[in-house]
């Protein structure tokens, strides 16, 4: 009797509870800090665009589709054979989750209907950042990318577009909602130079100074090692402090796709990007991700990523062994000697057994504490993009629990809604039906105010 009355409470209590945390959902005013301009279109929106482009890039979308679903298409009579909505919507809308370059083949039909030039880019910054302010988005952050080889005029000419787009949007909300732009740069091109051009363009025009807050690096991250951006984000830094009025905050999309390492190099990946100054990092999926969920898995990576691994461990290893078990200090030893004589590009490999699962608790652990501690970073957690590209098995999984419960600073956004099909309430409302509470929840939209990248 007594627990079938337990079960009754506890059920009047769940459902109470998810009452209270939609009541409050229902009345948030939204922090978006991860969101991408172009992944933000609408199905509707895009159509349009892709009607009023009399030369649309076809093969860039129809290739890759055709090779992934075996799916042809008939480019001269494309608008004709799509004009039901719901049909281009199955097309355009990634909803299940799926390895990146599925996501990538739907992300390419943004890029082969769009013209991408100053007046599309000005209309589309104004209509999405109006779209938001309906959804009760108070402020955003909207990143944009231009193609790796793009010349220093297009860097100017489209900024300037970009940001007239998002002040004509938040004119159109009657300022209910404020915008910004941050600058996503290719992590293998001229980002020294593009930077550079950026700075300049902000000293000359006080638009882009207002509405130009931060530069990100996105798009494949497999291959492009936080270290390698070492000296650029102390560049960067440096003359944040030296020109206060021109600063730019650094944004890192880390640890959300690591197909080519371990899960413990992934995790530390995300630990020095901010240990270097990334203000905000997205996703960081390997930063919190339940051990566990390697078991068994055979996992390979480079010679050169091992042996940074191991040094990793060696130079921090009188803190990382407070965490919990590590790697005996001996054996750290022993491998890099005999590591140095081997192949630094050759691959080695491991079976994901209990001694790595805990070895990776215990690092998660160490760098958990030392964002939270030693820097100012704060993680981006995009629930529906980490569930479909990132593959979580459900958000109960979601490392935002995790990174709750160990006081991280964190922010929740919703990446590249328009192909996602979300907002950023039904973000938040995925995060509460996992179990966040609403005093969390709530703990979370207010702080977000503090991690925009102008009070960085
Ligand atoms: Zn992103």
């Amino acid at each position: 009797m007594f627990r079938i009355y337990t079960s009754f409470v506890n059920k009047i209590k769940n459902t109470l509870q998810f009452f209270l945390s939609f009541l409050l959902i229902h009345s948030m005013s939204f922090v978006d800090l991860h969101n991408h301009l172009y992944g933000s279109i609408t199905a509707k929106k895009l159509f349009e665009i892709g009607l009023n482009n009399p030369n649309p890039r076809w093969t860039l979308f129809t290739n890759l589709y055709n090779k992934l679903y075996s799916k042809e298409f008939k480019t001269e009579s494309f608008f004709e054979d799509y004009e039901d909505l719901e049909q281009f919507k199955n097309l355009y809308f990634f909803n299940k989750p799926a390895p990146f370059i599925e996501f990538q083949s739907k992300f390419n039909l943004i890029i082969a209907l769009s013209k991408f030039d100053e007046e599309e880019i000005r209309d589309v910054a104004k209509d999405i950042v109006a779209e938001h302010a309906k959804q009760e988005v108070a402020f955003a952050e909207y990143r944009l990318m231009y193609a790796p080889n793009a010349t220093r005029e297009v860097y100017e000419s489209k900024t300037i577009a970009a940001c007239e787009g998002l002040q004509l949007g938040e004119e159109l909300s009657q300022n209910t909602i404020q915008a910004r732009l941050v600058m996503s740069l290719h992590r293998d091109g001229n980002y020294l130079e593009q930077y550079e051009w950026l700075k300049e363009l902000m000293n000359e025009r006080n638009l882009v100074r207002k509405y130009l807050v931060g530069i990100d690096f996105c798009y494949i991250e497999e291959g492009f090692p936080p270290s390698e951006k070492k000296s650029f984000f102390e560049r960067v830094l440096r003359d944040n402090e030296e020109n206060p009025h021109t600063a730019v905050s650094i944004l890192y999309h880390v640890g959300e796709s690591f197909a080519d390492k371990t899960p413990k190099s992934a995790a530390r990946w995300v630990g020095e990007s901010a240990l270097y100054g990334a203000h905000r990092l997205g996703h960081s999926i390997a930063l919190g991700i339940n051990p566990e969920s390697f078991a068994d898995k055979t996992i390979s990576e480079k010679v050169s990523e091992r042996l940074d691994q191991l040094q990793f461990e060696i130079q921090h290893y009188e803190k990382l062994k407070y965490f919990g078990i590590t790697m005996d200090y001996a054996k750290l030893i022993q491998e890099v000697n005999l590591l140095k004589g081997k192949d630094k590009d050759s691959q080695i490999s491991f079976v994901i057994n209990k001694q790595y699962i805990d070895e990776l608790h215990t690092l998660q652990e160490f760098l958990i504490y030392l964002i939270r501690e030693e820097t100012k970073s704060v993680i981006e957690c995009c629930p529906t993009s980490n569930l479909y590209i990132g593959m979580l098995p459900n958000m109960e999984e979601h490392p935002i629990h995790r990174f709750v419960d160990r006081n991280l600073r964190v922010t929740i956004a919703s990446d590249d809604p328009g192909i996602f099909e979300t907002t950023l309430k039904r973000e938040y409302q995925l995060a509460a039906n996992s179990g966040l509470s609403e005093k969390k929840l709530d703990q979370i939209e207010k702080l977000s105010y503090l991690y925009t990248s102008e009070k960085l």
